[in-house]
């Protein structure tokens, strides 16, 4: 029988590159908290609304109130907890393919070696200029490079096109935060994409179940999930302190995964003192050539109340919502806590740049079910009163990893956070926005201004938002 931890434990028990997940102590804790009582979930929800971090025995307290009443009090805690610890800012981005040659056999992937009816296509390098300038000229300022597993995507490859995009500059766009979806590498090619300037390098662990993992990883490199799970370990001690973790949901039974990705949070805390920037928890979507058991597919009931008890976990880590999902989810799961989102999407390759009788969807991983533009995304979010953030301050001042400061600093949001959200929307209003956005932008700016009662700031912000209209840009507390 496993031993239960408890996360001071961890601390002690944790290894770093050592596989820390034990599948039957994760359905040992989700059997005890079976059919929980109403008051322990009442106490668990009030724990974390004080921004305490739970247990994975109080997460799985949360998984198992199977109640309408009380998954309505789960969700209605997740948004008060937002509000508290975010306020009414959400970070924009958007993918990049850059190449979909692959060497595994995921069953669930469209990009899959064995797929014959997948075009392979990997962008040259003016290719992903292209496709950049097409980003910044939408407004974008922050983008994940995803990549499919080859060995021409080594570290050395992924360093050159992360170059490349920094380097591309159009009108007053420029990429400033650039994150990375590939492959786990060894410590060196950590290294050498680490020098290249990354923001976060983002491994999804797809499940967290072995049995299932071996299952759906037919072939190829990704069948090793020790080699797969310690990859932000070797991430970390190749001097990367911004990382993502995330589950594919509909492989396994998504309580477990959630337990997963929380383990795998205590772990990098445990080992290195810093937990994960992100936790992603993309839903299986359609794809040519897929081959996946529906057992296991998660509903929009429970996938809304997943979000809301990931939520409650874990307050200070940001969650990361994909046009995978219909905007219909996306708009009540934002209000549950996501932090991130990605706008405008589109994941074929050269799918930005290439006109639309070029494009072809059998270029596509998967089928994404939110095609709006990135201006329908801003100015929606702006009609319901969030911030539309492109906001890299942090990053770009050295605020990352252990020194990350977002959530341990008082006052930092308000302070730091908020006001770059409207400095970031003002130079989108100025550089992109039609006349409609610009005028509910700004209306908003004012209103989010007049909550400002410290004078000496107040005027300090306004000065630099001023300064963007009259033309300088990247200015940043
Ligand atoms: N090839 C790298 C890897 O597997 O880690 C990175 C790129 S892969 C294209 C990015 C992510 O897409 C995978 O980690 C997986 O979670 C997700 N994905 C794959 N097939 C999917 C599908 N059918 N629906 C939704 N997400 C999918
Ligand atoms: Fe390749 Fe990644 Fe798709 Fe698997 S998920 S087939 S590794 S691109």
């Amino acid at each position: 029988m496993s031993i239960i931890y408890t996360p001071q434990q961890y601390k002690l028990a944790d290894k770093a590159q050592e596989n820390f997940i034990d599948a039957d102590e994760i359905h040992q804790i989700l059997e005890a908290a079976k059919s929980p009582h109403a008051d322990d979930v009442r106490r668990i929800i009030s724990k974390s609304l004080n921004k305490a971090r739970l247990s994975l025995q109080e997460t799985a307290v949360l998984l198992n109130a199977d109640s309408p009443e009380l998954v309505q009090e789960i969700k209605d805690a997740a948004k008060e907890l937002k509000e508290r610890v975010y306020g009414k800012r959400i970070v924009l981005f958007a993918p990049l393919y850059v190449g979909n040659l692959c060497i595994n056999n995921c069953t669930y992937c469209g990009f899959r070696n064995e797929n014959k009816d997948q075009k392979r296509t990997t962008l040259t390098l003016d290719d992903l200029k292209l496709e950049v300038k097409a980003l910044e000229d939408a407004g974008h300022k922050r983008l994940i490079l995803v990549y499919g597993e080859h060995p021409k995507y080594d570290a050395n490859f992924i360093a050159e096109t992360v170059k490349t995009v920094y380097g591309v500059k159009h009108k007053n766009g420029e990429i400033r935060r650039l994150n990375i979806n590939a492959a786990p590498l060894d410590v060196e090619g950590f290294k050498t994409v680490a020098d290249a300037g990354i923001g976060t390098y983002q491994i999804f662990q797809e499940t967290y179940h072995r049995e299932t993992y071996d299952k759906v990883h037919k072939s190829g490199p990704k069948k090793d999930y020790d080699w797969r799970v310690t990859g932000l370990d070797r991430a970390m001690t190749g001097g990367i302190d911004d990382l993502g973790i995330g589950a594919l949901l509909g492989l396994y039974d998504w309580r477990f995964e959630i337990l997963g990705l929380l383990r795998h949070v205590n772990h990098l805390e445990s080992v290195f003192n810093i937990g994960p920037h992100t936790i992603s928890f993309p839903r299986l979507q359609d794809a040519s050539g897929i081959d996946v058991d529906s057992k296991w597919k998660v509903s929009d009931a429970d996938f809304t109340r997943l979000v809301a008890i990931l939520r409650l976990a874990v307050p200070y880590t940001g969650l990361i919502l994909t046009a995978r999902e219909p905007a219909e989810i996306r708009d009540e799961v934002l209000q549950y806590g996501v932090s991130q989102i990605d706008g405008g999407t589109n994941i074929e390759l050269k799918g930005y740049s290439a006109d639309e009788d070029e494009q072809n969807l059998d270029k596509e991983q998967f089928v994404i079910s939110d095609n709006r533009s990135l201006n329908e995304v801003m100015d929606e979010l702006v009609q319901k009163g969030f911030i539309p953030s492109f906001c890299t301050a942090c990053y770009r001042k050295d605020r990352t990893g252990e020194h990350f400061m977002e959530f341990s600093v008082p006052g930092f949001i308000k302070r730091f956070c908020q006001p770059n959200a409207m400095l970031t929307l003002v130079e989108y209003l100025e550089d992109y926005a039609p006349q409609s956005t610009k005028e509910k932008g700004y209306k908003l700016i004012e209103e989010e201004l007049a909550n400002y009662e410290d004078e000496r700031f107040k005027s300090r912000l306004l000065q630099r938002l001023e300064n963007i209209k009259s033309g300088t840009r990247d200015l940043y507390f």
